[in-house]
C-alpha cells in the first residue's frame, strides 16, 4: 500500500511534535516552514558571545513535558535530552514600595517572607496551593489530555461536576480574597494569568493551577536556553525521517470542496498531500491560507490574547542585583491589565519582566557581560493600526530604565553594546501570528477546549491544526500535547 504523505506548515513546537509521532507511525511527513529555522516563537539568536531566547524563557509543567517526550517514544526522555537545572527561586518581585518577595520553593524563606508583608497569610498561601493542586489535577486530566472531538465528549454529566470543582465562574482576582489581603499577595499569585492572555479581574478561579505548578515543580531551565527543546525535537524530526524544507512559505492550501489536495508555495511549486496539518497560527491560516468562508469572521471576533514589547540587551558589565526571572509588578494592577487588554495599548505604570540568562548558564554571555531580556506586556494590533508601535517602544524603554533604578541599577544605558527590540509588529512579520499576539487566541471560557476551535477543519476532512490558537492552547508542553492528540486523530482518521 502506497505510504501516505503529510505537510505540516511551520516548524513551531506544536508541528515538530506532530511531524515526529507521524512519521514514527510511518507516514511520509514534510515539514515547509517560512523561516530558516525551526521553533517558531520559541526562536533564539545570537551576537557579539550573547545568546538571546526571544520567546519563552520559562520551562513550566515539567511533569507534563516529561510525558510528552516519553509519548514521543524510544531515545526521547526529557532528562536524558535536556541538561535542566530548576529555577529556584523562580521570580524574584519587585513592588513598586520597594518591597520584595523571592517566590521559593524553601517554605521556610517564603513563609518568613510572606508573613512580613501580611501576619498569617502564610497559612493562606498553604490553603490557595491545596485548591491550584486540585485545579492541576482536574484540568491536565479533564480538559488538556481529552481530545474533544464531539460536543457530547465536552458537554457530558461527569463534566459538568467541573463547574463545582474548577470555579470556572468566580473571577481569579475575587476568589484571591478568600486567602489573602494584602494586594501585592494578590497580585504575586494571579499575574500568571497574562500568559493566557487574560486579566485576573476576568480569569476564571481556575488558573490558580499556574502559581500552584510553578511552586510545587518547579520553573526550569534547559542549559544552552530554551531552543535547546526545538534543537532535540528537531533532531528526533529528522531521525524519525521528517523532511524539512526551510526558507519556503505556504501561499495557500489547495482544496476542492471537501478536501485539502496540497499546498501552493511562494516559488510558485506544488505538493501534493494526503493530509495536510497547519501549525501557523490557525486564526492567519483561516484568513489568508484558505478560501473565506464565515469561520474568518467568526474567528476575528474572537479574543487574541496580548502582545508584548521585547528589549535583547548585550551589556558589558554584570548586573548580579537581577535574579534569573525578576518581575516589576505595578501596584495599579487592575489598571495596567485594563490599558493592555481593553485599550489595547502600554499601561503608565507598566509591569516589567527582566530576564539575565548568564545567571543560570555563564555561556550565554560573555566572561564579565551580561545578556538582559526586558519583555514589556502591551495590547495586541488595533484593526485601524492607529498604534504608534516606535513612540510606545521608546516610553516602554524609558519604563523599564525607570524600574531598574529602583534597584540601584543606575548605569544600564550607557552599558548597553547593542538593542535588538521586537513590538507587536516584529511578532506578525516573523511568525505570522495573527494581530502580533503572542499567545494566540486568548483562554476565555468561551475559548476553551470544545469551544476552541477545532484541530480538524469542519469542511475539508483532511486538514488539521495544531497549535497556540487550537486545543489544548498556548505554551510550549501544551504545543506537545496538542501535537499528539492531532496526530492521534490523524491516524484514526486515516483507519491506521
Ligand atoms: C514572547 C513570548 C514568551 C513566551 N514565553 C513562554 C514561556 O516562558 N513558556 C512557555 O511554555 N511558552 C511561552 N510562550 C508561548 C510559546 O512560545 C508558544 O505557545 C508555542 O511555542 C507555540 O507553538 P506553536 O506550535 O503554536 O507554533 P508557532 O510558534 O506559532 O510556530 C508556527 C510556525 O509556522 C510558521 N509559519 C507561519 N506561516 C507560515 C507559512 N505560510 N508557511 C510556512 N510556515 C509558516 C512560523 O514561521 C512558525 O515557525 C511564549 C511566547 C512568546 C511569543
Amino acid at each position: 500500500m502506497k505510504t501516505k504523505s503529510v505537510i505540516v506548515i511551520g516548524a513551531g513546537i506544536g508541528g515538530l511534535t506532530a511531524a515526529i509521532h507521524l512519521a514514527k507511525r510511518g507516514l511520509h511527513v514534510t515539514v515547509v516552514e517560512k523561516n530558516s529555522r525551526p521553533g517558531g516563537r520559541c526562536d533564539r539568536f545570537s551576537r557579539a558571545g550573547h545568546h538571546f531566547d526571544t520567546g519563552p524563557t520559562l520551562l513550566v509543567m515539567p511533569l507534563l513535558y516529561e510525558t510528552e517526550f516519553r509519548a514521543l517514544g524510544a531515545g526521547a526522555s526529557m532528562h536524558e535530552r535536556l541538561d535542566l537545572q530548576r529555577v529556584d527561586p523562580t521570580y524574584h518581585l519587585v513592588f513598586d514600595d520597594g518591597s520584595q518577595l523571592a517566590l521559593t520553593s524553601d517554605m521556610k524563606s517564603l513563609q518568613e517572607q510572606l508573613e512580613s508583608i501580611q501576619p498569617g497569610s502564610f497559612q493562606g498561601l498553604l490553603r490557595y496551593l491545596q485548591e491550584g493542586d486540585r485545579h492541576y489535577q482536574l484540568v491536565l486530566d479533564k480538559l488538556v489530555n481529552s481530545d474533544f472531538r464531539k460536543a457530547s465528549d465536552f458537554f457530558s454529566i461527569q463534566n459538568l461536576a467541573l463547574i463545582f470543582r474548577l470555579k470556572p465562574l468566580i473571577n481569579h482576582y475575587r476568589n484571591m480574597s478568600a486567602y489573602f489581603d494584602d494586594p501585592r499577595l494578590k497580585s504575586a499569585f494571579t499575574f500568571q494569568d497574562i500568559y493566557m492572555g487574560l486579566s485576573p479581574f476576568e480569569a476564571p478561579a481556575t488558573f490558580s493551577m499556574m502559581p500552584y505548578t510553578e511552586l510545587a515543580h518547579g520553573v526550569w531551565y534547559p542549559k544552552g536556553g530554551m531552543y535547546s527543546v526545538v534543537e532535540t525535537l528537531t533532531d528526533l524530526a529528522c531521525k524519525a525521517g521528517v523532511e524539512f524544507i526551510f526558507n519556503t512559505a505556504v501561499e495557500r492550501i489547495d482544496t476542492n470542496s471537501t478536501h485539502a489536495r496540497g499546498v501552493l508555495l511562494a516559488e510558485g511549486a506544488r505538493l501534493d498531500a494526503d493530509v495536510v496539518l497547519a501549525n501557523a497560527d490557525l486564526p492567519y491560516v483561516y484568513q489568508y491560507l484558505l478560501p473565506q468562508d464565515r469561520m474568518v469572521r467568526s474567528l476575528s471576533r474572537k479574543r487574541f490574547s496580548c502582545s508584548v514589547i521585547s528589549f535583547f540587551w548585550g551589556v558589558d558589565k554584570t548586573y548580579e542585583a537581577l535574579g534569573p526571572h525578576t518581575l516589576f509588578l505595578a501596584d495599579d494592577y487592575r489598571e495596567n491589565f485594563e490599558r493592555i487588554i481593553r485599550d489595547l495599548s502600554l499601561p503608565a505604570n507598566p509591569s516589567i519582566y527582566i530576564h539575565t540568562p548568564a545567571r543560570l548558564d555563564p555561556s550565554m554571555a560573555p566572561r564579565g557581560q551580561d545578556t538582559l531580556t526586558a519583555i514589556v506586556p502591551v495590547g495586541h494590533m488595533s484593526e485601524n493600526g492607529e498604534q504608534n508601535w516606535d513612540q510606545l517602544r521608546d516610553e516602554a524603554r524609558e519604563h523599564v530604565f525607570r524600574r531598574l533604578r529602583t534597584l540601584g541599577i543606575t548605569d544600564i544605558e550607557s552599558h548597553i553594546k547593542f538593542e535588538e527590540t521586537y513590538t507587536p509588529l516584529s511578532w506578525h512579520k516573523r511568525y505570522n501570528l495573527m494581530k502580533g499576539s503572542t499567545h494566540g487566541l486568548a483562554h476565555t471560557l468561551t475559548q476553551l477546549a470544545y469551544l476552541r476551535p477545532s484541530n480538524r477543519h469542519p469542511r475539508y476532512r483532511n486538514l488539521y491544526f495544531v497549535g497556540a490558537s487550537t486545543h489544548p492552547g498556548t505554551g510550549m508542553p501544551t504545543a506537545m500535547v496538542s501535537g499528539r492528540l492531532v496526530s492521534e486523530r490523524i491516524m484514526d482518521d486515516l483507519g491506521a
